[in-house]
């Protein structure tokens, strides 16, 4: 009889075991409890990305042929070179600056390069690579305003920006009597700022460039007034991983194809 009880407790325990580690593999792309992104990566032969469908330069879905450009993909590409020798094993999906943290944790995707700002608020919840482009906070305006920098920004000033951006805390720090209008996305904030319903849009000068690009009756105005390092965000502890990126920009930066990159799609700066 007590044998059999031990038989039934020990075939319970096993039970609960092989459930346990079921559910840890169920983890979409391995990284969330394993912590170990590139061998989940590399098993499932593709790497998956976080990028930007809406910012134009970096990471943008052209409406009419449906293809995902920018200097973000390009990276992306590079580093899917590096792993696999082939720059076509990746899957590119849309992040917003309010998403993409959440969908790096979710396990939804591998990486974020997506116009990041590293910071120490940010450093609590990813990892980040070192430093692969550097851009500053500006400020955006139909040409002709009256608004020529961050100081013309006064009491009742409507500025557009971006949920979840350092832009929104950015410019409420410097420009505190600003009313601050958010939106889910660059391409809603510069839907708005052409329909009028605000005197500027803010975020990095290399996202406003894009828009500029894209209609000239838009400028950037006064000097960047913060500075924002962009780093590819990884899974939270994967320092195995964070190591193999920071070697791939390093070897890009070596190799000059970092330079060609940054020359196809930066022209100010
Ligand atoms: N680089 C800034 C940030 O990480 C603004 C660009 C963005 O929203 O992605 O928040």
């Amino acid at each position: 009889m007590k044998t059999k009880k031990n038989w039934l407790i020990a075939l319970i325990l096993v039970l609960i075991i092989s459930m346990l580690s079921a559910c840890g593999s169920s983890d979409k792309t391995g990284g969330k409890e394993s912590k170990d992104t590139l061998s989940a990566i590399k098993k499932r032969g593709k790497l998956v990305v976080g990028v930007k469908y809406d910012t134009n330069l970096f990471g943008y879905k052209d409406p009419s042929s449906g293809k995902v450009e920018g200097f973000d993909i390009d990276i992306a590409k590079a580093l899917a070179k590096k792993i696999f020798g082939d720059e076509k094993k990746l899957e590119l999906k849309e992040v917003t600056s309010k998403t993409r943290v959440q969908m790096l944790k979710n396990g939804d995707i591998d990486a974020i390069i997506a116009t990041m700002t590293i910071t120490p608020e940010r450093k609590k919840e990813v990892n980040f690579s070192d430093v692969y482009f550097k851009a500053g906070q500006s400020l955006l305006v139909k040409k002709g305003s009256k608004i020529k920098g961050i100081d013309d920004i006064k009491k009742g000033t409507k500025v557009l920006a971006v949920k979840g951006s350092t832009s929104v805390q950015n410019i409420k720090d410097k420009a505190p009597e600003a009313q601050v209008l958010e939106f889910e996305n660059y391409a809603e904030a510069f839907t708005a700022l052409k329909a009028g319903k605000g005197d500027a849009l803010t975020t990095d000068n290399s996202i406003l460039y894009g828009m500029a690009d894209q209609d000239p009756s838009y400028t950037l105005v006064g000097e960047p007034f913060t500075d924002e390092p962009y780093g590819i965000a990884l899974n939270k502890g994967d320092d195995k991983f964070t190591k193999y990126v920071n070697d791939f920009i390093k070897e890009i930066q070596d190799s000059g194809e970092y330079d060609k990159i940054k020359s196809k799609w930066i022209k100010e700066q």
